[in-house]
């Protein structure tokens, strides 16, 4: 998709069974920015079909369907590969390691780093603020959030409410194509939400035309996912939670998904 404000444009390319990898291509340079390789083939073909070349892949996590096509788009390209410092003993070698906060590049180049430990301790999410985009991978997912397998329920809660607090129209670019399931759990705590409803209903649709369904605007998410929801007194009746802290209804919507 072309952001046309910024000249920015994102080229979403499905990986494995349900990855996605993304190129950002900036207005006026013939070499793009990777986020996240979890095959090398897909990308090289776009990059090919394109005539860009790579200059940088920018790691979110130090899981392997993350990363496991960095090394080959390295050799080929010799671009740049950064990703979280937390993390760098389990990543491929860092040419420049990134915590949250961190920012760099400007104008529409500019990157910003967040920390959104949960899923991974390490987890990053790269904010381009002037093309209106974040890349989350495994933390805020589309109608849904990443499974917490090293990291808190309050440490993911605090990541997702850092990128719930971006601007309401920045679209977020996840890691997978979890989307239809994600919304039939939301659906079974949060069935009267008719922005859900009808998000089910263009996911479906997207579906059977084989197009992703991400991203989603942080507004979009807002509306719809039930993890971005806790607080609401709609999800706070479905989990029987009236007066628990936000954080603890997040926790208990997030185990009821790993049982659902
Ligand atoms: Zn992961
Ligand atoms: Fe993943």
């Amino acid at each position: 998709m072309l952001h046309a404000a910024s000249g920015v444009e994102i080229v979403t390319i499905p990986c494995l069974s349900d990855n996605y990898a993304y190129l950002v291509h900036l207005p006026g340079q013939d070499a793009a920015i990777l986020i996240d390789a979890p095959e090398a083939a897909p990308v090289e073909a776009v990059l090919d079909e394109r005539g860009w070349s790579l200059r940088l892949i920018l790691i979110t996590h130090h899981h392997n369907d993350h990363v496991a096509g960095v090394a080959r788009l390295r050799e080929r390209f010799g671009c740049a590969v950064c990703g979280p410092a937390a993390e760098e003993a389990k990543l491929p070698p860092l040419d420049q390691r990134l915590s949250g906060g961190d920012g760099f590049g400007d104008g529409a180049g500019r990157i910003e780093v967040i920390a959104v430990p949960g899923h991974t301790l390490g987890h990053v999410a790269y904010h381009f603020p002037e093309a209106r985009a974040v890349f989350t991978a495994d933390s805020l997912m589309a109608g849904g959030c990443g499974r917490i397998f090293e990291g808190t329920t309050a440490q993911m809660w605090d990541s997702l409410s850092r990128l719930a607090a971006l601007p309401p129209e920045t679209m977020v670019f996840s890691g997978h194509e979890y989307t239809a399931s994600n919304l039939r759990f939301a659906l079974s705590l949060d069935p009267q939400n008719a922005a859900l409803i009808s998000r089910d209903e263009a996911v479906a649709e997207a579906r059977r035309n084989g197009r992703p369904t991400v991203p989603a605007s942080v507004a979009e998410e807002l509306a719809t996912n039930p993890f971005l929801r806790a607080g609401t007194p709609a999800l706070r009746a479905a989990v029987n939670l009236p007066d628990a802290a936000e954080a603890d209804v997040f926790g208990e919507i997030r185990a009821r998904k790993d049982r659902f």
